[in-house]
């Protein structure tokens, strides 16, 4: 029985570990911004997904193109 606890005890150091390490892109959330070009965001007025660099800023958030964001914001 001992045994099968100092089992249990190394395999959740592991995953401890494992959750704790940094870099990971799947557990990492990013807010958008405009400053990456990469990173995808979504249009506030019809949720289509472009680029950051593309996306124009508005008071509500980003849009794909100025159309929505008058749209949107009237
Ligand atoms: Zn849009």
């Amino acid at each position: 029985m001992k045994f099968l606890m100092i089992i249990l005890l190394v395999l959740a150091v592991i995953w401890l570990w494992r959750t704790k390490r940094p870099g990971l892109p799947l557990s990492k959330k990013t807010t958008p911004t405009a400053s990456n070009p990469l990173t995808m965001v979504a249009c506030v007025h019809c949720s289509v997904h472009v680029p950051a660099g593309d996306a124009i800023p508005g008071k509500k958030g980003l849009y794909c193109s100025d159309e929505h964001r008058r749209a949107s914001e009237g």
